[in-house]
């Protein structure tokens, strides 16, 4: 049985062997990647952005982005590349969100935890009064 599927770039059915994409697509990558690591590749470029990336290569911004996410353009070697953080679009250079989205998350748990651990005394001292209403009646 082969595993025939569209290609997610060019809509082609091909048969999804290693690759996501079709023989064409792929080819069509890997050229881009090369054009990207020819540029890269030379001193004086090491520093460039994404932006003048992709007007010396014409490789889109976003197919630079998706090496840099795979790790084949290594952004210890090349500052000024990045690709956005999953959360707010702010450019980062490695895993998935920014390191202020990493923060808002770490305090936005501890406000949680807080928030329920003042519900909890709450319903604490809500069960106390009602006890000692209770004390009160008896
Ligand atoms: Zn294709
Ligand atoms: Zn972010």
């Amino acid at each position: 049985m082969k595993n025939l599927v569209n290609c997610p770039n060019c809509g082609t059915l091909f048969v999804k062997a290693l690759r996501p994409l079709c023989n064409n697509c792929h080819k069509e990558r890997e050229e881009s990647y090369n054009q990207v690591y020819q540029y890269m590749r030379k001193k004086e470029n090491r520093m460039a952005g994404l932006q003048e990336v992709h007007e010396f290569t014409g490789v889109p911004i976003k197919l630079i982005q998706e090496f840099i996410r795979e790790g084949r353009l290594h952004t210890s070697s090349f500052p000024n590349l990045g690709y956005p953080c999953q959360s707010c679009g702010a450019l980062i250079q490695q895993g998935k969100i920014c390191q202020s989205c990493k923060d808002n998350i770490e305090t936005g748990l501890k406000q949680e935890v807080r928030e329920k651990q003042f519900d909890e005394r709450k319903s604490g001292q809500a069960k106390l009064s009602r006890e000692s209403l209770r004390d009160r009646l008896n």
